[in-house]
This record gives structure tokens, C-alpha cells and sequence, in this order.
């Protein structure tokens, strides 16, 4: 059985982020202090196993030694209306490099226009995780860096695939950063990514946790990006413990999107100040706020005793 009693909850979300309207997740609090297994609900339970592994260590084992305090961060926009952006942005404050998710050109690069009418020095990252085909994304980054030019800091996982990421590098001047490809690749050789990509996007869950990440990073070699995944500020304390002790940052952090829901699991949430965040223990003292029905919380904690029996830890 899985050793800790988890306290599962459902946050509301602000905005459409992947169609989510409430995050469900789980906390647990170890020797170590709070912990989050937040593994997509939808995600299987092969899928769901480094979320776990990186849920325990953080309960059970110290963060490594930081090598910097405060850690800089980007906004982060999802799909929204142009009319929701002012809003949404100003949850990020301070922030000026903004992480957007994109369909494509035509249809959003309004959301690009709108976000330099609220931060005119802003710098962008696109993410399209992953849903370009070659011809698509040849077409719409060349769109894209006529019209936004070097404000264009780099496209997130244009194509899944490899060989489409190889040819699409020599044909645009905007730069490449991996993220669905780090986890297709993980039993792969990592240090090739460095043939198709620039810039590494590293999550703490689906890495296993802060260790391996580490180690992850070391083997992939390229600058990193540390980001989330609709964490609560549970588990952004373990993506900033990972991004303090990342040698090579390459800027900006994905760590700032507590802002994106509708309450917290603790009345001190983290969130950028200045376009910064500096980590700090979180103690979840409004679990019961968000507690989910008694099947939600039994489905969790089977989901938990199903992963941790297998023995994939
Ligand atoms: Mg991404």
C-alpha cells in the first residue's frame, strides 16, 4: 500500500487550460513536508508512475543544495479570447517573457498584439505542443518572425516528430525548445535531442523528481527551462526546489501558474513578484476548502496503492 494517507482536491481553474475546468490532484505531507501526486487523470498508470516517485522524494528526502534564491518566471497564457488576456496577465506580476499556447497564426496572433498593449517589452514563447505538421510549421513560424521578429524568444514542440523538428530548424531562425519529445525519448539516446532543439522544458512530476530531473538534464545537456503542470503551490515549491539547483537556466521558469486557478491548497500561495519567485516551505492549511467527494478521494489513493504495489519505482 502506498504509505501516506492522501488528501485529494479539486481546484477550480481561471481559464481553458487543456479544457480543464477543475485541477484534481493529491497532497500528502511526509517528514520532508507537503507533497503532490498530480498526475493527469487521464494519464494510465504507467504514465502516472514518475509523478509518484517524484511525490515520495519530495515527502521523504531534502531538496538539493540551491544554487540561486530567486528564480525569474514567464507568464503563462492559454488558448484564451483576446478580451481575457488584460486578466489573466496581471496575475503574473512583474512578468514580462509570456508563454502562450497557439493554434496557429491567423488565429491568434491577436493574442500576441494584445499581450504588447499590457507589457510592451514583452518577449514571447509559443507552444504548440506539438500539433504542427512540417508544412504547417515552416508556414506559421515564418508568419510568425515577419510580424514579431526577435520578440519571438522561441517556439515550444512545433512537431512531435524528430526527424520534422531536424528539418524545421534549418529552415527558421526562431529557436526550437523540446518538451513532449524529452518524454517520447526518455529510453533513447537524450544527447541527440541536441541535434534538433535548443532549449530543454523540464518538469519536476514527470521526471521522477527533483534527483532524476537532474540527472536528466546533465544526460540532455542543452539550457533548461523548468515549467508545471497546473501544480498547486505544493508542488511549484518542488519545480522552483529543481530550478534553484539547475546549473544551466536558460531563463524565464513555467512556475508562475498557480495564478491560472481559482484558490490554492494554502492561504500563502506562490506566485511570481517582480517577474520572480523565491521558494519557500508550503504548508496546505486549505485542503479542506477543496476536498473532493469520498469516490474522487478513493479513486486517488487506489490509483496510488495500484502504482506503488507494481514495485515501478
Ligand atoms: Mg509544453
Amino acid at each position: 500500500m502506498f504509505p501516506f494517507q492522501l488528501q485529494v482536491v479539486s481546484i477550480p481553474v481561471k481559464a481553458n487550460f487543456r479544457g480543464l475546468k477543475f485541477r484534481e490532484l493529491a497532497l500528502f505531507e511526509g517528514p520532508a513536508g507537503w507533497s503532490e501526486f498530480s498526475a493527469f487523470t487521464e494519464y494510465n498508470n504507467k504514465e502516472s508512475t514518475p509523478w509518484l516517485s517524484a511525490s515520495l522524494e519530495a515527502a521523504t528526502k531534502p531538496a538539493p543544495k540551491p544554487i540561486r534564491d530567486q528564480i525569474p518566471v514567464n507568464a503563462t497564457l492559454p488558448n484564451v479570447k483576446v478580451s481575457e488576456v488584460k486578466q489573466l496577465l496581471a496575475a503574473f506580476a512583474g512578468c514580462t517573457t509570456v508563454k502562450i499556447k497557439i493554434n496557429d497564426f491567423i488565429s491568434d496572433q491577436d493574442l500576441l498584439v494584445e499581450t504588447l498593449k499590457h507589457i510592451p517589452n514583452a518577449k514571447f514563447r509559443l507552444d504548440v505542443n506539438g500539433g504542427w505538421s512540417l508544412a504547417e510549421a515552416v508556414a506559421n513560424l515564418k508568419n510568425y518572425e515577419q510580424e514579431f521578429g526577435s520578440l519571438i524568444e522561441y517556439v515550444e514542440q512545433p512537431c512531435i516528430d524528430i526527424a520534422d523538428l531536424s528539418i524545421l530548424r534549418r529552415s527558421t531562425s526562431i529557436k526550437i525548445a523540446v518538451d513532449e519529445s524529452i518524454r517520447k525519448f526518455l529510453g533513447s539516446d537524450l544527447t541527440k535531442l541536441k541535434e534538433v532543439a535548443d532549449i530543454a522544458i523540464i518538469k519536476w512530476a514527470p521526471s521522477g523528481g527533483v534527483r532524476s530531473a537532474l540527472e536528466l538534464i546533465e544526460k540532455i545537456d542543452l539550457p533548461v527551462v523548468i515549467s508545471s503542470a497546473l501544480d498547486s503551490s505544493v508542488g511549484i515549491s518542488h519545480g522552483l526546489s529543481l530550478a534553484a539547483a539547475v546549473p544551466n537556466l536558460y531563463g524565464a521558469c513555467g512556475l508562475g501558474t498557480v495564478a491560472l486557478l481559482d484558490g490554492d491548497v494554502t492561504s500563502e500561495p506562490l506566485l511570481a513578484t517582480s517577474g520572480f519567485m523565491r521558494n519557500r516551505k508550503i504548508i496546505a492549511d486549505r485542503v479542506s476548502e477543496f476536498k473532493v467527494a469520498p469516490d474522487r478521494q478513493s479513486w486517488w489513493q487506489d490509483r496510488a496503492d495500484v502504482i506503488y504495489e507494481g514495485g515501478l519505482l
